[in-house]
C-alpha cells in the first residue's frame, strides 16, 4: 500500500516507549545489499527485546524483492520496523499484543559526492545513550541531539565519546588510521555491530592492512592519520575536520581512498 494510506495504533508501544527495534537495507542499482547479514542483526536485536520476528528470513526478504519490483526503485533504502504492538499503557510487556512489523521502500537522493572528496567535518561529543548500543533499538533521542548539536554548530556530525574512549558516531561506526593500523572500537554493548564496518574490517584484512579492534581516546582520534566513518547509507565516509581541526593533511587519507575504492567494487 501507499506509505500515506498506512496506519499505525496510537498505543503502539514503539511511539509509546520506543518498545521495538529496526532495520535499514540498501538498495543499489535494484537489489537489496547484505540482507542475510541485516536480517541476522535485526534477529539479535529482537531477541534482546524479548521480542520474535513474525516472518522466515524468506519471507522478508521476498517483501523487500516485491517492494523494490513495485516501486521500481533504483537507488535508496529499505526500513524494517518491529514493535511489542499496541496496548494500553503499562511498563511490562502486555498480556496480549500482537506484534507491529512494516517495512517501507523509499528513494532516496545519492549522498553529496564533495563528501567522499572532501570528507566530513564532525564534533566531538560526549556519549550519552543507554548501555545497550548494541541492540537496534526504536530509542535514538541522544543519538539525534547530538546530530543536532553538529548540524547547529555548522558541521556534518557528532563522533561520541564515553568514559572508555571514542564509541561511535550517531548513525555510523567510527574507523581511524593509526601509524598504519586501521583501529576501530571492539565489539560490545557499547556500539552498533556495523554490517559496513564488518564489511570494510574484511576488505582491509585481504588487503593486507594491518587492523585493531581497541578502544582510543579523544587524543589518539584528534592526532590520527586518518578518520572514517561507516553505514549502510553512505558506505565508507572521511573525515577531515575534527573540532575545527584537520585529520592528517586534511585530505581523504590513502587508505580511507583504497577502502572507498575497494567497498565500492563490492557494490558492482
Ligand atoms: N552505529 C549506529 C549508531 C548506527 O545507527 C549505524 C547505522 O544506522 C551504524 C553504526 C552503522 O551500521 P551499518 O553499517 O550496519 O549501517
Amino acid at each position: 500500500m501507499a506509505a500515506e494510506d498506512a496506519c499505525l495504533n496510537i498505543e503502539d508501544r514503539g511511539t509509546l516507549f520506543g518498545d521495538g527495534v529496526y532495520e535499514f537495507f540498501k538498495v543499489h542499482n535494484g537489489k537489496v545489499l547484505m540482507t542475510q547479514e541485516h536480517l541476522d542483526r535485526l534477529r539479535y536485536s529482537a531477541s534482546e527485546l524479548e521480542l520474535t520476528v513474525p516472518y522466515s528470513d524468506e519471507k522478508i526478504g521476498a517483501i523487500i524483492d516485491k517492494l523494490i519490483d513495485t516501486n521500481g526503485l533504483q537507488y535508496g533504502g529499505i526500513y524494517l520496523q518491529l514493535t511489542r504492538g499496541a496496548a494500553h499503557r503499562i511498563h511490562q510487556f502486555p498480556d496480549d499484543c500482537t506484534p507491529n512489523f512494516f517495512i517501507v521502500a523509499r528513494e532516496m537522493p545519492p549522498v553529496p559526492q564533495s563528501l567522499y572528496e572532501e570528507g566530513m567535518a564532525v564534533l566531538l561529543l560526549p556519549d550519552e545513550r543507554w548501555k545497550r548500543c548494541d541492540i537496534k533499538s526504536l530509542n535514538l533521542l541522544a543519538n539525534i541531539l547530538a546530530k543536532q548539536k553538529a548540524i547547529k554548530a555548522g558541521v556534518d556530525d557528532a563522533i561520541l565519546y564515553s568514559e572508555r574512549g571514542i564509541t561511535e558516531s550517531t548513525s555510523s561506526s567510527v574507523l581511524t588510521v593509526i601509524d598504519g593500523v586501521l583501529t576501530t572500537t571492539p565489539l560490545g554493548p557499547w556500539i552498533l555491530p556495523g554490517i559496513t564496518r564488518q564489511a570494510v574490517l574484511e576488505l582491509a584484512l585481504k588487503d593486507n592492512i594491518p587492523v585493531a579492534e581497541r578502544f582510543i581516546s579523544k587524543e589518539e582520534l584528534t592526532a590520527a592519520d586518518e578518520v572514517i566513518i561507516t553505514n549502510t547509507r553512505s558506505d565508507v565516509t572521511p573525515v577531515t575536520t575534527v573540532d575545527g581541526q584537520p585529520v592528517g593533511n586534511g585530505k581523504p587519507g590513502k587508505i580511507t581512498r583504497r577502502l572507498m575504492d575497494l567497498f565500492a567494487d563490492l557494490l558492482k
